[in-house]
């Protein structure tokens, strides 16, 4: 079997980086889900960071804030760059595959707070931005995320201007946390595919965060992607989970629109309670061991990592 090629599509460990004192990211920590040594030990070829604002910042110092977790992420690559690449091309992505020594970091942001207008993302999209989740779970002024549960809102007449210029630029439509209104305002007029980095099927477990069937179904039809969650509360809707959780969402998506629409969106560092037996990202190759048994080879390297990298091989801009 070939090299298993590992991406996960969705990480807060910015939050770390930015608010733990005693965190590095160079260093193995025994708090936390990742950093370094543990991206390296768990073989990971790909990680999404998201820059996450939490919600004190909001609105009014949410872009000082971003730019603040921009600053930090472009810190991070630049002090070690002989083991890490900044990810902003196809070009630099397919590289990774030859060189299984570095761990290429995309950036993402979770929240658009700090996109106010068009040039405000043009000069995000220079510092390297490549992927928005338009909301977090409150509404904005791009759109509703999913907690806005008085509104009925969706995509603001800024957010689809929004939305179109993300697409010519080559910065992925995220549409987990959206409310569902907005999910199929975005649907209607992204004319990429659809990227949901870190969401489950709400028919495994009935949480909001998790994506409806006629969800799966049209991000499927956009050729998109669904990032698997790893949290317990999105797994089975209690504070305890198994990997036998995680392949049951796999399982059910696969079984209603086949193997390419799938791969992980872990949500490291931005949860409690992560199932047992995948503690952290050095746990992947058992995850990885896992799939292969009960799907094929080829279906657990496209889960595992080929999915991710085909999808962003449509939406990232060539360099
Ligand atoms: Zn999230």
């Amino acid at each position: 079997m070939e090299a298993i090629f590992t991406a996960d599509g969705h990480c807060d460990t910015m939050l770390r980086v930015m608010n733990d004192p005693d965190y590095d990211f160079f260093s193995n920590n025994g708090n936390g889900h990742l950093d370094l040594p543990r991206l390296m030990e768990g073989g990971v070829n790909l990680q999404v960071m998201a820059l996450f604002v939490e919600s004190k910042f909001k609105p009014f110092q949410a872009l000082p804030r971003t730019l603040e977790m921009a600053g930090a992420f472009h810190r991070l690559v630049d002090s070690n760059s002989d083991k890490l690449e900044l990810i902003t091309s196809r070009e630099k992505m397919e590289a990774l595959k030859k060189k299984p020594q570095k761990t290429g970091l995309l950036m993402a942001l979770e929240g658009g707070e700090a996109i106010c207008s068009l040039d405000s993302l043009y000069a995000f999209f220079h510092l390297g931005l490549r992927l928005i989740t338009l909301t977090w779970n409150q509404r904005n002024q791009l759109a509703d995320g999913v907690g806005e549960t008085c509104t009925g809102g969706g995509l603001t007449v800024l957010g689809r201007e929004i939305v179109k210029a993300m697409n010519g630029l080559g910065i992925g439509v995220d549409v987990s946390h959206l409310s569902e209104k907005s999910f199929w305002d975005v649907a209607e007029i992204c004319e990429k595919p659809l990227i949901a980095s870190h969401s489950n099927a709400y028919e495994v477990c009935n949480h909001p965060r998790n994506l409806k069937d006629d969800q799966i179904d049209k991000i499927a039809d956009t050729e998109g992607i669904i990032g698997i969650n790893f949290s317990s509360y999105f797994l089975n809707g209690t504070k305890k989970s198994s990997i036998e959780d995680i392949i049951n969402h796999i399982e059910y998506i696969s079984n209603r629109c086949g193997f390419d629409w799938v791969g992980l969106g872990s949500d490291f560092d931005g949860i409690g309670f992560p199932p047992e037996g995948m503690e952290n990202v050095t746990r992947f190759p058992v995850l990885a061991k896992e799939l292969i048994k009960r799907f094929g080879d080829g279906n657990a390297l496209k889960i595992m990592g080929e999915n991710w990298r085909t999808v962003l091989n449509k939406v990232l801009p060539s360099s």
